[in-house]
């Protein structure tokens, strides 16, 4: 048991602020929060804030772990003016170069920034063309050795040829078919879950949509995919298959409460009302869409269920949500912080419904996935304004302490185990994966 005592909790959704709480966690749930919770009780440790912030953990509900290590890539890539061109001379040569060990490092390194962020889950969608069968095995490994809560799916695509697409697919149902096993063996450590992937419409034909149906049927889990990243793939549709995105997908009835639709920048009315009428989620990325050039996302506040991703531009959701309010006001959008503190909270509800357990408040029967905070308000903190204390001031540099799934995964900002030889790794494997893109042609 762990008692963290004199806290301020701050819950962002409904938004609350309490003085002088204590949080009483037991096994991976918060047995209790509130003043004078830990009267008479006795833990294995107990930490005293003197009235410090506790806040949920953060989520990102939209990454990609295989490009952790393109951070300030030096590789040969040609100009690439439109977003097929930056898919096919960097992100599609990048997936390609990376083998078991370089995806490993890259995964390793990407849980302990997140949890150093004061990320406590994050969606994560995969691809490693050289490295199918597997590779999403070895993402579950480097989330339950750094103790970050996820899921991860393989992004099916017939990018390089058919039978890599059926690959992928094989490696959804045997990822899904792994973690079925350890529930039933009760080996699983209740971390790590999975979606069942597709990279976009434009790359999946209708043979490989039906067959992601079917596992998505038969495996019990929801689909994630991008769609309408770019103009391109709205094109596409209309030009292939006559329809539009999401009426296309829904035809397979691949949309469901589960499914997570990734940028959505050009989704018609209709789309969007398929989106609602299915409970899907629209995860949003502004970052990467500034940096594709493709686009602003301008339908997050009209569609049910909008949740904040980075799409692979890091974990910081602090600095995402920064990103995106701005982005958005800067376009003269109507919404305020309050609105972007509810996209960022309802990464909680993905999680809820794929691990049938509760998440995001600091509250008795949620999940113990919880951030202890340094940081000092240099105004009034109430609940009326959290979100614009987000906005203008508190950052991932507040991160002190994190809590998953009941265990302290970090402490006074050091993990429990030594990193320097992980990040000695990553740079060997991604300076080796910048060579091998070399050697891959557009
Ligand atoms: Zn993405």
């Amino acid at each position: 048991m762990l008692i963290i005592k004199n806290a301020t909790v701050v819950n962002f959704s409904p938004p609350e602020v309490h003085q002088g709480w204590d949080i009483v966690i037991e096994s991976d749930q918060i047995a209790a929060a509130g003043p004078g919770a830990s009267e008479g009780l006795t833990a294995d440790e107990v930490w005293d804030l003197k009235g410090g912030i506790v806040h949920p953990g953060l989520v990102c509900s939209h990454n990609h772990f295989y490009s952790g290590l393109a951070r300030g890539i030096l590789a040969d890539i040609p100009p690439s003016p439109d977003f097929i061109s930056v898919l096919k001379n960097l992100w599609w040569r990048l997936d390609r170069g990376i083998d078991r060990e370089i995806l490993k490092s890259s995964g390793e390194i990407c849980c302990l920034d997140a949890i150093r962020n004061g990320s406590t889950s994050v969606i994560d969608h995969h691809a490693s063309p050289a490295f199918i069968d597997g590779s999403l095995s070895v993402l579950k490994e480097a989330f339950e050795k750094t103790g970050l809560r996820g899921m991860s799916c393989y992004e099916t695509s017939d990018r390089n040829g058919l039978e890599e697409m059926k690959a992928g697919v094989a490696e959804n149902i045997r990822m899904a078919e792994e973690i079925d096993r350890e529930k039933a063996e009760g080996t699983w450590k209740g971390l790590f879950d999975c979606h069942i992937g597709g990279h976009a419409p434009f790359t999946v034909p209708e043979e490989g949509l039906k067959l992601l149906a079917d596992a998505v049927e038969s495996t019990g889990r929801g689909f994630h995919i991008h769609v309408a990243e770019d103009r391109y793939d709205v094109a596409h549709s209309h030009h292939h298959y006559g329809e539009d995105l999401l009426v296309r997908l829904d035809r397979h009835g691949l949309l469901n409460s589960k499914a997570i639709i990734a940028h959505g920048l050009y989704l018609s009315e209709e789309e969007r009302k398929i989106l609602d009428e299915r409970n899907s989620f629209l995860a949003v990325n502004f970052r990467s869409n500034m940096n594709n050039n493709v686009g602003s996302q301008k339908y997050i506040g009209s569609v049910k269920n909008a949740a904040l991703g980075t799409d692979g531009i890091g974990t910081d959701m602090w600095e995402e949500f920064k990103f995106a309010y701005f982005k958005h006001k800067d376009e003269g959008g109507p919404l305020w912080p309050g609105d972007f503190l509810g996209f960022l909270h309802n990464g909680n509800t993905i999680l809820e419904r794929n691990f049938d357990s509760r998440f995001g408040r600091i509250e008795k029967g949620y999940t113990a996935d919880l951030v202890v905070s340094d940081y000092s308000p240099p105004t009034p903190l109430k609940a009326e304004n959290i979100a614009g204390h987000i906005a203008f001031g508190q950052s991932a540099s507040s991160v002190r302490s994190v809590v998953i799934g009941g265990n302290v995964v970090l402490r006074d900002r050091e993990f429990p185990f030594d990193t320097g030889t992980l990040y000695e790794e990553a740079r060997e494997n991604a300076a080796r994966l910048w060579e091998n893109m070399n050697s891959i042609a557009p």
